[in-house]
């Protein structure tokens, strides 16, 4: 099959099963999904979602961030993946926000990389979910997903499977099929053994397709 007819046939499945896709992340504004999108590095957005509303709570603002320790934030977040990186990051991104960006979060991606905790994935989450770019974030899941179906040739890195995507996946449709491939990863396509029996994308899938051994 080839590789136009791959995206177009997946592309056309999502867009018609699949009309609404966002992140499972709880924020009300973008400094919020931020600090939800840094905790969320090696760790359920359903546990994040758990502990952001005392933390949002608490520290409202930057600025209110920004002047506390990470020892604090510590005490807040002590439930989730990497607590004590976690929370020197949240503390060093307020203070950066504030020191250097006035408090707003920025929309371009390199500028997103300098703040800490923030890599190349959270910066492109946050510029396609906040700022509606096309940016296209690529975490374990999009990255497992795109190599099974063959939306890539067995790429090796994030950024190659990124590019990739980006080259062929229309611009009005990237940010929302890095949802889509993310809650297809999370549920159906899953790392361990894909649920292929309740997938839609058997036809164009090069997993699915592959010459079984006899
Ligand atoms: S057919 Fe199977 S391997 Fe292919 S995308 Fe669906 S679940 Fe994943």
């Amino acid at each position: 099959m080839r590789k136009e007819e791959r995206y177009k046939g997946v592309l056309n499945w999502f867009a018609e099963n699949v009309p609404v896709a966002e992140t499972e992340l709880h924020y009300e504004n973008p400094y919020q999904l931020l600090i939800a999108v840094i905790l969320s590095a090696q760790c359920t957005d359903k546990r994040v979602n758990m502990i952001t509303p005392a933390l949002f709570q608490d520290f409202p603002t930057p600025e209110v961030m920004a002047a506390t320790t990470p020892e604090v934030i510590f005490e807040y977040i002590r439930s989730i993946s990497y607590p004590n990186n976690k929370s020197k990051h949240l503390v060093g991104m307020a203070k950066m926000l504030v020191n250097e960006f006035h408090g707003v979060v920025p929309s371009d991606i390199n500028e997103l990389q300098k703040l800490p905790g923030v890599g190349r994935k959270t910066a492109n989450v946050i510029a396609s979910v906040v700022y509606n770019k096309p940016a296209m974030a690529v975490d374990t899941h999009v990255f497992r997903v795109a190599n099974r179906i063959g939306l890539t040739n067995n790429s090796k890195t994030p950024l190659e499977t990124e590019r990739e995507l980006v080259k062929h996946i229309p611009e009005e449709q990237i940010s929302i099929a890095h949802h889509w491939l993310i809650l297809h990863g999370r549920y159906i396509c899953i790392a361990r053994k894909p649920k292929c029996e309740e997938c839609g994308l058997k036809p164009w899938c090069k997993h699915f397709l592959r010459p079984q051994k006899t």
